[in-house]
Parts: structure tokens; sequence; C-alpha cells
């Protein structure tokens, strides 16, 4: 089936990729399913342009996409919850079912776990997929299959978030303003945080955070001080919670900074390689570390929360291309504008 494949690093084409060979098979509890819109994530696109991300090297032409929204085709003979003609998202990582990890609740960190467009596990910019029913939510009619295609970028927020057990009233500080940072600032209002600071060095990134609620106040960090901001603003305390959502290991060097005393610090942006922390800011304030990989059990409450109106991803997706455009898409997201949180693919239905 024509899919957008990565063939090796710098080279993407769109063509015929003999997938169906190795899906064919619908097993009982699997679902057939029509893809209707994929998010073109960071991660797709460092494979793009850096051939690998850590320890996952693309050595063999790999089919691009995990964010993804469709409609069921076909149903296993066992599938009870979901029936041909339903909307639905899907959760990109499969783990395996009697892993250890599985069973204690935390499947997201089994090693075992296949994820879309993961070296060696093929994404879906294709027209069809077979998935998991366990791992595919039913959509409601008033949430659309492009915000549905956000549920898996929203996901990680949320799933901070809860690590971050914020309680009403809370303070946050999001590093980083990216499509992740925003999701994020986004979860912590809805997790009941009474203001959520958003610190990023683009001008324009902290525009459209600014633009998505009230209680989200920008800090220009390349001009601003983000713990004078915070403690300015808090009597000298600090915030509750800081979420370090860039990556970079200079603004994980100070991720203590702007924290008052007890509070909780959650590392989402990935560190390819080991970085420096300040233990000592850290031990002061006896602070709270923790650590997120993707996310587990939250994509039934992100569509419950798109559903309801807790979030809205809406202003969130900036630009959609057409599937015959998706190389292109590529190359425009591999050049970062300044304008875009999240660009989509539509397949042709
Ligand atoms: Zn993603």
């Amino acid at each position: 089936m024509k899919s957008l494949v990565l063939e090796r690093q710098h080279e993407l084409s769109l063509r015929d990729f003999p997938i169906e060979r190795e899906e064919e098979h619908l097993g009982p509890r699997d679902l057939r399913i029509k893809l209707h819109t994929v998010g073109i994530c960071g991660s797709d696109v460092h494979y793009y342009t850096h051939g690998r991300i850590g320890p996952f090297v693309v050595t063999a032409p790999m089919i691009l996409g995990h964010e993804a929204s469709g409609t069921v085709i076909e149903i296993g003979s066992e599938v009870a919850t979901l029936k041909v003609g339903d909307r639905v998202c899907m959760e990109p990582g499969i783990p395996d079912p009697n892993s250890k990890a599985t069973r204690l609740g935390m499947y997201n960190v089994d090693p075992a776990v296949r994820f879309w467009a993961t070296p060696p596990i093929h994404g879906i910019l294709r027209p069809t997929c077979v998935h998991p029913e366990a791992f595919t939510f039913k959509l409601p009619d008033n949430v659309g299959f492009a915000e549905a295609a956000m549920v898996e970028p929203l996901a990680v927020g949320v799933h901070a978030a809860t690590k971050a057990r914020i309680r009403p009233g809370d303070i946050a500080v999001v590093l980083g303003a990216g499509p992740i940072g925003l999701v994020t600032a986004l979860s912590a209002l809805a997790a009941g945080c009474a203001r959520v600071y958003v610190a990023d060095l683009a001008t324009k990134k902290l525009e459209i955070a600014e633009s998505l609620a009230p209680a989200i106040v920008g800090i220009d960090a390349g001009k601003q001080s983000i713990a004078e901001r915070v403690k300015a603003d808090t009597d000298g305390w600090g915030c509750d919670v800081v979420f370090e959502a860039t990556g970079s290991p200079k603004a994980a060097a100070r991720v203590f900074e702007p924290l008052a005393p007890g509070g909780c610090v959650v590392m989402i942006g990935g560190q390819p390689d080991p970085i420096s922390y300040d233990a000592g800011a850290a031990m002061i304030r006896e602070a709270r570390v923790e650590n997120i990989f993707r996310y587990a059990h939250v994509f039934p409450r992100c569509v419950a929360m798109l559903a309801s109106g807790t979030i809205d991803v809406k202003p969130l997706i900036t630009r959609t291309f057409s599937f015959a455009d998706s190389v292109e898409a590529f190359d425009i997201a591999a050049s970062a504008p300044a304008v875009d949180v999240k660009m989509q693919i539509e397949l042709p239905q």
C-alpha cells in the first residue's frame, strides 16, 4: 500500500510498500482501521534528519507516523467494544501483555513494547493498519479526527501532570513552548493549576501559548530570568511544579531555580546524552523529581477532556497537508517554522 517511507536519513518517499504481507492477519482481538489524520511528531522529523534517536537507529526503510485517528473497517471475532464504522484514536505502543512491567501497570516501560515508527516497527502514514482493540479508543461525535490525532501528544502532558500530583491552585512552570510544552501547560491547568508560566526563547511561540488560556503567562527566557520572574510573582517562594519540556541540557541544568521548597520537577524532554543536574539545589528544597517515558492509561482521560471541552487542542493544529504532499510537509516541519505548533497529514478517505 502507498506509504510515507523513510528510506534512510535525509530520504523520504511516498511509494508502495509491502506491509500488507506482515499485517494481513487480523487476530481475534484486533481491528483493521482506515487512517484519517496523522500528526507529524518531532520524533518522526528527528528520524528523518538524524536517522536515529538514541539507541533506535533506522537501518532499513521504515514507515513514519504514530499520532493517529481513523475509522474501524473490520473487527476480529472476539472484539466486543468497537464495531465497523466507529471513529477512533489509537495508542501507538503495544506492550507484551504478559511482561512483568505490564502486570505491574507500567506497560509503557516494558522493554518489549512495540511502538509505531520506532525502528524496526513501522508507523501509520499509510491507508490502513491492524491494531489491538485494547489500545484503540472510540471517539464521541463531538471530537473530530484532527483533535483525536492530538490525543497522542496530549497524553504525554496528561501523564506528566499526573506524575506531578498537581493540587488545585498550584503554580507551574513549563520550560519549552513546543507542542509537548503546550499540551503540558493545558494538562496542568486541567489538573487544577491556578497559573502556568511557559518559558521559551521564541516570541511567536509564547504568543501562541498565551492565546490558549488567560492563566497561561509567557516568559521570554532570552530577556528575563525565569526564576526571578516566578519568585517576584510568588513573594519569593517559587512555583510548585517545573515541567522540563525542552530536552536542552542548559535548561535542565537550572531546572530547580524557580522551584519552591517541597516542589516537584518533571523531566519530559528527551536527553540523548548524560546531563548535569544541580543536586544541591534539589536537596535544599527537598525537591521531588519525576521522569516520564511516553504515558500509560491516559488515552481515555484525554478523549474525555476533549469531549467535555476541559482541554481544547484545536488552536495547536496550525497546518494540514494532504497525504500526496507529505514529503513536502516533512521538509517544512524539518525547517521548524516559528509560527507552527502541530502539522498534520490527512489521508484520502
Ligand atoms: Zn508524538
